[in-house]
């Protein structure tokens, strides 16, 4: 099998740090003969666009990205390249597969032997420090690609491999049981609706935190429990406390892209409960009582993406019908348009890019 690959293509670039996102006709395609051994070159059927995806062009973080930058990590393609002397592939030649944030990693260091993939010390990122997906080819990994199962369909698989696998991960770390109550600042963003339908499968019970009313249906149509509008409510901690049995909950997984997001959340968990921190406000320090956070035997913990088991768990759980994204689907040209939509918290769910429109 041999793929007709063109020279150049369409992507949407962000030509400096900070700098305001172009799409830009005659980009390099990376031909066959330039890949390296364990590299793959994927054609790009869809794209998620994750909050990150804005932090990295808005150049926010301690952690920088590398500039002019092709951002997206939420692909799904097919491979139309593999390279010479690629050893043990996992995948092949024609196949479906995922691009996530982890693009590769070294699978030999401390991290990765631990299965901290993502904290590999040679990892590479992608649409951060590699070419991500925002184009219609990007070159990827065999070790590191997830194959995406038949009965999946591309676009509605495209954000697992973030929003999902993320809150998939941040659940099944967090110690959380059946009958749990789990609190979901940022429930009826991407990576928060997604979280809402995973902890209601593995059977805990879900008060969803996010503000105005299509992300409360959202939120109540997908599984949760409760609904508090953060902007109307008038104290949040109480809330929380009455909708978990007058006990507070069990666990809170923050998604929220801002720092309010967190502020209160030790003080709404019951003794013995669980703060996952997830979502990556810029510069934002996680303030909690000392005090309150040793009497009450708080636990802190931060949760970054997950690795290749974590992804391949995630998607087969999507596989089931028991998680859908809920996306609305649009082209590469929209892309700044929703940024400008995740920078004013009004997505509810997903934007998935459909890259042949
Ligand atoms: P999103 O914009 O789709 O969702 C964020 C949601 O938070 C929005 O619905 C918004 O209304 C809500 N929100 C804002 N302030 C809130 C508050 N005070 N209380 C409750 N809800 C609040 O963003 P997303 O794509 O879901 O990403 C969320 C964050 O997670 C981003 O910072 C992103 O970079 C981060 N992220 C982290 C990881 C990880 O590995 N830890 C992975 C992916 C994304
Ligand atoms: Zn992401």
């Amino acid at each position: 099998m041999s793929y007709n690959i063109p020279k150049t293509q369409v992507a949407a670039v962000v030509p400096g740090p900070g700098k305001r996102l172009e799409i830009k006709q005659g980009e390099h395609v990376t031909q066959q003969s330039e890949l390296e051994p364990g590299q793959c070159l994927v054609k790009l059927i869809c794209t998620g666009v994750c909050h990150t995806d804005l932090h990295a062009s808005r150049d926010d973080w301690p952690l920088k990205a590398k500039t002019p930058l092709i951002g997206g990590h939420e692909g799904v393609g097919e491979i139309v390249a593999i390279g010479d002397h690629t050893e043990r592939s996992p995948v092949k030649l024609g196949q479906r597969v995922g691009i996530k944030w982890i693009a590769y990693s070294c699978l030999d260091c401390e991290p990765c032997r631990n299965g901290l993939e993502q904290n590999c010390l040679e990892v590479k990122l992608s649409g951060f420090t590699v070419p991500g997906t925002f184009s219609h080819y990007v070159v990827s990994w065999v070790h590191h690609v997830t194959p995406i199962p038949d009965s999946l369909d591309s676009n509605a698989a495209a954000s697992i491999l973030c929003a999902g696998l993320t809150v998939y991960r941040a659940l099944k770390y967090s110690g959380s049981k059946i009958g749990d109550w789990v609190v979901l600042p940022g429930a009826g963003g991407g990576l928060g609706h997604l979280a809402v339908q995973y902890a209601a499968a593995m059977g805990m019970r879900v008060v969803a935190v996010d503000s105005g009313e299509e992300k409360r249906k959202l939120c109540l149509e997908l599984g949760a429990d409760k609904w508090i509008d953060f902007k109307e409510t008038k104290d949040l901690v109480k809330d929380v406390i009455d909708a978990c049995d007058g006990k507070g909950a069990h666990c809170a997984i923050v998604t929220a892209a801002s720092p309010s997001g967190y502020t209160q959340a030790v003080e709404y968990l019951r003794r013995g409960g669980t703060l996952m921190a997830v979502g990556l406000p810029a510069e934002a320090k996680l303030e909690a009582p000392i005090f309150w956070t040793v009497i009450k035997s708080i636990v802190i913990k931060g949760s970054y993406v997950g690795n290749r088991q974590d992804a391949i768990e995630a998607i087969d759980i999507a596989a089931t019908g028991k998680v859908k994204v809920r996306y609305e689907l649009k082209g590469l040209s929209d892309i700044q348009h929703v940024y400008d939509g995740l920078q004013e918290g009004k997505i509810a769910g997903r934007v998935v890019l459909d890259m042949s429109k």
